[in-house]
């Protein structure tokens, strides 16, 4: 199956120029020249990345990534935002929204689609199909990116997914910032330990009473725990 892709663009020799690279890649392309119509693509089809521009009349590209991020049936799509230089967004906010990626104007077609494909290879690396636990309050599906505490679904990003599946995997062991920096961002050169931090933090937030199962061990990192009811 080829990657399915949405390119939300409103210019539309660049909506062009992106979809007829992208299929050359050998993509599946959709596009969509407004937040609304991006929104609704999305609630009809299921989509394996999304490419977004920033700047899009109506119903903005930073509200749509939150949109799409807080939604659980589209919080596990990585989304590449596309913006034009001096825009009024800079990279860490891109990063706080949930994007995956944050590719600045102007860019080649080539460049776009070795990082989409980056990306899809992230996200993929985590997940097994089918691969389901549970531990105490806390239930994830891997292979579907689902996550659900106390039976309510909680809405994951890929990336705090992968977070969460890289401490649960070494519970009951500490791992450092770095260490968790390069697990799951890898060589991303605009992330630091301090989004770490952030990313920690909204995992846990999102997680409810299945918070505290992720432990801060003050100057070193984190820590899942071993099992449910340590404490
Ligand atoms: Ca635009």
């Amino acid at each position: 199956m080829p990657p399915h892709v949405l390119i939300v663009e409103d210019e539309k020799d660049l909506a062009t120029v992106l979809s007829y690279g992208f299929r050359q890649a050998g993509f599946d392309v959709v596009t969509a020249a407004s937040g609304e119509l991006a929104l609704k693509a999305t609630r009809e089809e299921r989509f394996d990345l999304v490419l977004l521009d920033l700047m899009l009349p109506g119903v903005s590209g930073t509200e749509v990534c939150r949109r799409l991020k807080q939604a659980p049936e589209t919080s596990h799509v990585p989304v590449i935002i596309v913006t034009a230089r001096g825009e009024e967004i800079d990279r860490v906010v891109g990063f706080e929204l949930g994007a995956d990626d944050y590719v600045v104007k102007p860019f080649s077609v080539r460049e776009l689609v070795l990082r989409a494909r980056a990306v899809l290879r992230r996200v993929e690396g985590g997940a097994t199909a089918g691969d389901a636990l549970r531990f105490g309050t806390l239930r994830v599906d891997r292979g579907a990116h689902r996550a659900w505490v106390d039976d309510a679904e909680v809405a994951m990003t890929a990336l705090e997914m992968k977070l969460l599946m890289l401490l649960f995997d070494r519970r009951g062991r500490v791992l450092s910032r770095d260490q968790l920096l390069d697990d799951v961002w890898g060589e991303h050169v605009d992330v630091t330990t301090r989004n770490v931090d952030t990313h920690v933090k909204r995992v846990r937030d999102k997680l409810g009473s299945a918070g505290p199962y992720i432990e801060t061990v003050r100057g070193v990192g984190y820590r899942f725990r071993a099992t449910p009811d340590e404490s």
